[in-house]
């Protein structure tokens, strides 16, 4: 049973966990862990929504942050780290424990973010016209700076004890570079209980990372759920659609332009058209990357090789660049990107943001959406009201940036990249957990994917499986 107030004393001694964030919703991963005295947060994600809300929420905790013990990471994606800055700034001064890619990441994903914050905060300003009292930014790199000096690494696999009585355990997650799922020891007065933590889980055979390892079994599985009521189109068939479209643009003299987030998508489709090129399946013609946060992000994953799928070290060690060289030019400066922009086809260019309402890919969309030769390559899922979405409607102009634009670009979408698990992913990996694990708390999932996937887990066997709310708390 799940409650918000407890009158049972025995939740003091007893390990408990309470759901805060990403609990019916899939922004701002964040829950606590109460075990032998101890209070330890799984992830510190930041809210992204709205942006009165987003502020709210991101700058109140549900909690006092100077009276957390410690911090255990699942991965680098803002909706899972990106308020830690937030956290230290407010008080917490115990350890983040995160994988040793995930802490490469992080410095690099939280900088990015600070400097977001500042130039929204200075955009707030201008728009009041300077009114006292001036708009902070949520945190600042000096901010950044203090939580990256508290992060410890830790590899997979190696058990790693928080305090007496708590202990926990990364395993490979599969989702992006250094993703993990966490699997806790907490003693009780009835004996240890575990939980295990999903984070975000990938899909099964996506290539370029590790496989998703067997989820540990436990007393209470906190599992993500975010395509819980969906299947994926094949991914093989995907990526043949990705080098169709290309083949096609390239053949009548066009561009093809690939909006896609930095970190995760943008590796990934990097890879696809590397082996497309090695397999002569899209012309040589040359791949830009214009995003330095992506050239960033490809430099951490390229410093992980061990953290990589084998086949990739195999590349590696005949000689082919993994995210970069072999026809991919990661471009920095935004001088060069600005030359980019003005340069003839045929090419490919990567670009975030995903959904194509910020970053450099704006800048070429409108450079390139009049030209019936080109391609727009959507490659993620694209919200409703985004450019990305508008995109996709079939009308003769698109909306962005403030104005109407005759769209006689083409516009191919392909919804197979995920980087999700999907519903068959779902029962694939619980299904050796079953008779192994004692309750199931579904999160990181909008309503009607979570509901959907309890639904079919109860009626597959597993007997206690619950869409907790905001604020629930209850016995692991
Ligand atoms: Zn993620």
């Amino acid at each position: 049973m799940i409650t918000n107030q407890s009158a049972d004393s025995s939740w003091d001694i007893e390990p408990t966990l309470t759901f805060w964030g990403a609990a019916s919703s899939v922004s701002g991963s964040m829950h606590l862990v109460e075990a032998a005295g101890q209070q330890v947060l799984l992830d510190c994600g930041m809210y992204q929504g709205k942006r009165d809300e987003a502020r709210q929420r991101n700058s109140h905790f549900p909690f006092h942050p100077h009276q957390l013990d410690s911090l255990i990471l699942s991965h680098a994606h803002i909706d899972h780290c990106g308020n830690v800055p937030t956290l230290v700034k407010q008080g917490f001064a115990g350890k983040i424990y995160a994988t040793p890619p995930t802490r490469d990441l992080l410095k690099v994903m939280l900088n990015d973010s600070a400097k977001i914050q500042e130039e929204d905060a200075a955009h707030i300003n201008i728009a009041r016209n300077y009114a006292e009292p001036w708009v902070q930014p949520l945190y600042t790199f000096a901010d950044v700076d203090r939580a990256i000096d508290r992060v410890v690494s830790v590899p997979y696999g190696r058990e790693t004890a928080v305090a007496p009585g708590v202990s926990f355990t990364f395993a490979e997650a599969g989702h992006i570079l250094g993703s993990a799922m966490v699997s806790m020891n907490l003693e009780g007065t009835e004996g240890i209980r575990r939980l295990t933590f999903s984070g975000d889980l990938g899909r099964r055979g996506i290539p370029l990372l590790k496989p998703t390892a067997p989820l540990p079994p436990c007393d209470t599985l906190v599992c993500e759920s975010t395509y819980g009521n969906r299947i994926h189109a094949s991914l093989s068939d995907t990526i043949e659609k990705l080098y169709a479209a290309i083949r096609t643009t390239i053949e009548r003299g066009g561009k093809a332009l690939i909006p896609a987030f930095s970190l995760g998508r943008t590796q990934l489709i990097v890879h696809f058209l590397q082996l497309g090129l090695r397999a002569g399946k899209i012309p040589k013609v040359p791949i830009y990357v214009d995003s330095p946060l992506a050239a960033d992000i490809s430099e951490v994953y390229r410093n992980h090789p061990n953290a990589l799928d084998e086949t990739v070290a195999e590349a590696v060690r005949e000689g082919h660049g993994i995210l970069g060289g072999d026809g991919v030019q990661f471009v920095r400066s935004f001088e060069a990107s600005t030359e980019l922009m003005l340069r003839p086809g045929p090419h490919i260019i990567v670009a975030s943001s995903g959904m194509c309402d910020a970053g450099r890919i704006v800048a070429h969309l409108k450079q390139n959406v009049d030209d019936p030769r080109n391609t727009v390559i959507l490659v993620s899922y694209q919200a409703a009201g985004t450019t990305g979405r508008r995109l996709m409607e079939p009308k003769p102009t698109v909306f962005f940036q403030g104005k109407e634009w005759n769209k006689w670009i083409e516009v191919v979408h392909l919804d197979g990249f995920s980087g999700h698990a999907d519903q068959n992913d779902f029962l694939a990996y619980l299904e050796p957990l079953r008779g192994r694990v004692g309750k199931i708390r579904l999160i990181h999932g909008e309503q009607e994917q979570s509901e959907a996937l309890a639904v079919l887990l109860r009626s597959e066997g597993f007997p206690d499986v619950i869409v907790p709310q905001p604020g629930d708390r209850e016995k692991i």
